[in-house]
């Protein structure tokens, strides 16, 4: 598995190296795009981890050359506090994920693993997470074989979320996907409908987690 990573920090690029050798991973690292763009002529890989801000723009604009060389590369964009704008909400195009700075090692890890595990675009007819099955098919959830009765938002915020889980979702698509666009939505609806679905999906025992993602989106996974 080769990763490519394009990342001005030097402290943090050379972390993130280190911490994917150790997991045998053969790293590239790129500072700025042009150095990124000379990467992905030459080689191929198999997963990019992208800074925003660089030198010479946007770490954003990469995704497009680098699934040109290879569809269906996984991109996780590594997004600073501040740069959480109108823009990173188009993403869920092109990333496959994205982590806050700062973050932990060992999330960044975890996020691989789900980006590595799930092809982009594959729905699933069956998720299981936790105690729970999802059927896509038939539009429901059931714990250990007693179906769990949602309200509509709900259950599609729920299915939003399954559908990726152990990865973020953009707050706009958990939107997308649970208010029509006559719907007048207030900005914490949204939460609100998660914060009921999480209350009764513990009640049911599901053992499934869904933290916020502060000024991002929610993400969903099985509880530790
Ligand atoms: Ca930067």
């Amino acid at each position: 598995m080769r990763v490519l990573i394009v990342e001005d920090e030097p402290w943090l690029a050379e972390t993130l190296r280190s911490a994917l050798v150790r997991e045998r991973m053969i790293v590239d690292l790129a500072d700025h795009l042009a150095a990124a763009h000379e990467a992905i002529a030459m080689a191929s890989f198999d997963l990019a981890l992208l800074d925003r801000t660089l030198p010479d723009g946007d770490g954003l604009s990469l995704i497009e050359a680098l699934r040109a060389k290879t569809p269906g590369i996984p991109v996780i964009i590594l997004s600073a506090r501040g740069d959480i704008s109108d823009r990173i909400l188009g993403l869920d195009e092109g990333a496959d994920d994205y982590l806050m700075k700062p973050f932990a090692i060992d999330e960044m890890l975890a996020r691989i693993r789900a980006v590595r595990r799930r092809p982009a675009d594959v729905v699933d007819e069956e998720v299981h997470a936790g105690k729970l099955v999802f059927s896509a098919t038939n539009d429901e959830a059931s714990i250990n074989g007693v179906l769990l009765k949602l309200p509509r938002r709900e259950l599609r915020v729920l299915a939003a979320l399954l559908q990726r889980r152990g990865r973020t979702v953009l707050r706009e698509s958990l939107e997308q996907a649970v208010f029509g666009f006559d719907d007048a939505v207030q900005s914490n609806t949204l939460d609100s409908h998660i914060s009921r679905l999480r209350r009764r999906l513990s009640d049911a025992g599901a053992l499934i987690e869904i933290h916020p993602i502060r000024g991002v989106g929610y993400l969903l996974r099985e509880a530790p």
